[in-house]
């Protein structure tokens, strides 16, 4: 026995420097909800909906059970259950029955993107925020975020021949931008990694009158192995080669920062770090590098690696989701962007 601490007997000793008991604020329910640092809400998140053009029913989407790809019709009332239960906004995603080299259906005005859009708009008000996924991948033949060219000096080819043409993928951008802020978009997020594509953006948006729109940029957005199931979702998977010249490369992170100083310094409102959970460190490191909201994308292969666990009984399906939802806010994200955002809104009620 230290000559510090006395025998009271039944093992309990009298210490002359008492230690920490952390304990004592996690003894109870309402102790551990009032020392709570971190507070998930369902105004937090955002649902990713899919609309497709020329189905008469939801289609159920096999690698991540519970998403569909909506009808219009569906599709409005997924939006009006969604604004029921409290959440944020939803974010938009087309899937349109005619694919090209261009991406025409994505600012067509009776595209099935812009048409959800301007329904939503009608219905819903400023009951949830409506947010746009700008980008041409689920809209091009090719599945490519942007134009594809031969490949000519100093632009490398992947897969061959054809590269993604950075500069004039930008004037595309640009119109689906207007088309979508003309049909209702309360917010345009653009996730293509093209160099540039906030400042083209914000520059149509302005010329076109919609100074007030706001940009949430894709800004750090990985080029990750957790978008698979997404590719069955949004119909958009590339027909050659992959993401990897122009989304981000896994291993870096100072690389991240760059990425959002960039999109905040050519107009973005507020910026987004994709995928998710993989991605906690760039979300913490991002979030408190800047002053403007920050979200976070929890993906498909975040989603459907949970479902199958829990499917398997192999997790507790409500734990582990609320659970990842908060490590996302802990991290730093203010938003998250998830497919569970209306069932864990109604568990958090
Ligand atoms: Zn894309």
């Amino acid at each position: 026995m230290t000559p510090r601490a006395e025998s009271l007997g039944n093992g309990f000793r009298a210490r002359a420097t008492p230690f920490a008991r952390g304990r004592r604020l996690r003894s109870t329910p309402a102790l551990r909800r009032l020392t709570a640092q971190t507070r998930l809400s369902p105004a937090d998140l955002v649902l990713p909906v899919f609309v497709k053009q020329g189905i008469d029913e939801p289609v159920p989407i096999r690698s991540m059970p519970g998403v569909v790809q909506h009808t219009t019709d569906s599709l409005r009332k997924a939006a009006h259950e969604a604004a029921e239960a409290g959440i944020g906004g939803l974010i938009l995603f087309g899937i349109p029955s005619e694919k090209d080299a261009v991406g025409s259906q994505a600012d067509a005005a009776d595209g099935i993107v812009n048409v959800a859009l301007q329904q939503l708009s009608a219905d819903l008000g400023d009951e949830l925020v409506l947010m746009a996924d700008l980008c041409l991948c689920e809209y091009t033949d090719h599945g490519h975020c942007g134009l594809v060219t031969p490949a000519r000096g100093g632009v490398r080819g992947q897969g061959g021949e054809l590269v993604v043409d950075n500069d004039p993928t930008l004037d595309r951008y640009a119109a689906v931008a207007i088309a979508q802020a003309q049909a209702g978009a309360h917010v345009i997020a653009p996730s293509g990694m093209m160099d540039g594509q906030v400042a083209a953006i914000r520059r149509a948006l302005d010329g076109a009158g919609h100074t007030e729109t706001p940009i949430l940029a894709y800004a750090a957005k990985y080029a990750s192995g957790f978008y698979g199931p997404f590719r069955e979702a949004a119909e958009g998977a590339p027909r050659f080669g992959d993401r990897s010249t122009y989304q981000m490369d896994p291993p870096n992170a100072d690389e991240a920062l760059r990425e959002v100083a960039q999109d905040l310094a050519e107009g973005a409102d507020a910026v987004m770090v994709k995928p998710a959970l993989p991605y906690l460190d760039i979300v913490s490191r991002v979030a408190d590098a800047v002053d403007v909201p920050v979200s976070a994308y929890q993906v498909s292969g975040e989603y459907a690696m949970l479902e199958a666990a829990a499917a398997n009984g192999w997790v507790d399906r409500q734990r582990a989701v609320l659970e990842t939802l908060t490590a996302i806010r802990r991290a730093g994200a203010g938003t998250v962007l998830t497919y569970w955002a209306v069932e864990a809104a109604h568990w958090l009620r």
